[in-house]
């Protein structure tokens, strides 16, 4: 057979644990058997990190700007267990986000719907794709603990020398204080991406923050929305008979019980990590998530919602048959498969992309799926398959559709 041609290099970050044994199970079985595979690698499992002083992950997103198109696998973020488990020099950053510092933009997840599971909210009938703010927040943040009495503030000093200061709390005993921020460029970019990915797949949009408490702050995040809305998507969301909707993120966590589904929910970088773990554990498994980051600048990065599974992986090492899911890291290598064949005009790549995918969810709908779905499936003849006999199979469907 002749394998599949890519003329730009899609860049490949490799990760940690279990989701790194099924990165290379994907790839032997799945990718390499059908195209020639074309990856600029990044290592970006936290040994190699610890290596280069987490310049490799910087190396990535540097990459990923150069061609567009990236692809990562889940990696570990250390804390003081994993230093001492991986004797690391220090405790690096979330390696996502470090990148999508870099890139800026938003995340998108969506859950990937298959007959057989039924989401646990019973009204749900359409997927639920969250935005999620990749930028800042407590994720970019400032700590203190406070150990004596004392008064915290927030002072700024302006480069002309002005400085405004603001009491944030009368320190009578221990207590802590953080400091975070957000760039009114950011908030516009996250913005436009929302509106644009919502005009793409004509749904409606839903902001939500807590600006009734946080009048300036959340307050700004609001005010950005709704002059970009005014000002650049009201006509075009019009024409397309989709609507923007904004209110308060517990008003959200009310009414998402109570519609069907198929909008796009725009959120805080917070809420959305939240909110993306709630809702894809109710539309069935962390494990049939998809995520992308979309930047402003038209870069794009592909991976799955959830993490390394770790779990699993020491049962892998202790020489146990593990049932792990791969369907989250697959949709990861098509959807980053797909873009780059649509951005080389490719088609070829991004046909092969729907039929991998188109694959998975056979298989899983012909009843062979890993432990975590089986728990969740109403089919009747359903059996559980092995990490690799997964994806084995997805094989044999796949070759039927060759
Ligand atoms: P996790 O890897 O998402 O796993 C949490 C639990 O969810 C697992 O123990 C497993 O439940 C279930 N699960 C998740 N993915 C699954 C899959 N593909 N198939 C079957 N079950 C799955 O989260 P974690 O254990 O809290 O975190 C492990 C490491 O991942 C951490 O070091 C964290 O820093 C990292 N992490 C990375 C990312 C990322 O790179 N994007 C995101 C989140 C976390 P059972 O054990 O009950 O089977
Ligand atoms: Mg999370």
């Amino acid at each position: 057979m002749n394998r599949i041609k890519m003329t730009t290099p899609l860049v490949e970050m490799d990760g940690d644990e279990m989701t790194r044994i099924i990165w290379q199970m994907i790839k032997d079985e799945l990718l390499t058997p059908y195209i020639d595979l074309n990856t600029e690698y990044y290592d970006l499992g936290l040994k190699h990190r610890d290596e280069t002083d987490d310049q490799v992950t910087i190396d990535a997103a540097n990459a990923n700007m150069k061609y567009g198109v990236s692809v990562k696998c889940a990696t570990i973020t250390p804390n003081l267990a994993r230093q001492e488990e991986y004797g690391l020099k220090r405790l690096y950053k979330s390696p996502n986000g470090t990148i999508r510092a870099m890139l800026d933009g938003t995340v998108f997840r969506a859950p990937i719907l298959v007959k057989g599971i039924s989401p646990v909210v019973r009204k749900w009938k359409k997927p639920i794709t969250i935005a999620r703010h990749a930028y800042g927040d407590v994720y970019k943040n400032s700590e203190m603990k406070i150990d004596v009495p004392g008064k915290a503030e927030l002072v700024f000093t302006a480069q002309d020398g002005t400085v405004t200061r603001k009491t944030i709390f009368e320190f009578t005993g221990p207590g802590v204080i953080q400091g975070i921020h957000n760039l009114d460029a950011s908030i516009e970019s996250f913005a436009r991406s929302c509106f644009t990915y919502a005009l793409a797949v004509k749904q409606d949009l839903w902001f939500a923050t807590k600006d009734t408490i946080s009048k300036i702050y959340d307050g700004d995040f609001k005010a950005i929305f709704e002059k970009i809305y005014e000002e650049e998507f009201r006509d075009r969301f019009n024409e397309a008979g989709i609507i923007y909707f904004y209110t308060l993120i517990d008003d959200v966590a009310a009414r998402l019980m109570k519609n069907e589904g198929g909008f796009v929910l725009a959120l805080k970088n917070y809420d959305g990590d939240v909110q993306s773990d709630m809702l894809s554990s109710a539309f069935g498994s962390l494990a049939m998530m998809t995520s992308v980051l979309v930047s402003p600048h038209g870069y794009f990065e592909y991976e799955a919602a959830h993490g390394t599974v770790q779990r699993h992986y020491y049962k892998h090492l202790a020489g146990e048959t593990t049932s792990t899911n791969s369907v989250a890291t697959i949709f990861a290598w098509t959807g980053a498969l797909r873009k780059r064949g649509e951005l080389d005009g490719n088609s070829e790549l991004a046909a092969f992309a729907d039929k991998l995918e188109h694959a998975t969810l056979t298989t899983i709908e012909s009843g062979k799926m890993t432990g975590d779905l089986i728990l969740i499936s109403d089919l009747e003849n359903k059996e559980k398959l092995s990490t690799l006999g997964f994806i084995k199979a997805v094989r044999e469907t796949l070759d039927t559709l060759m």
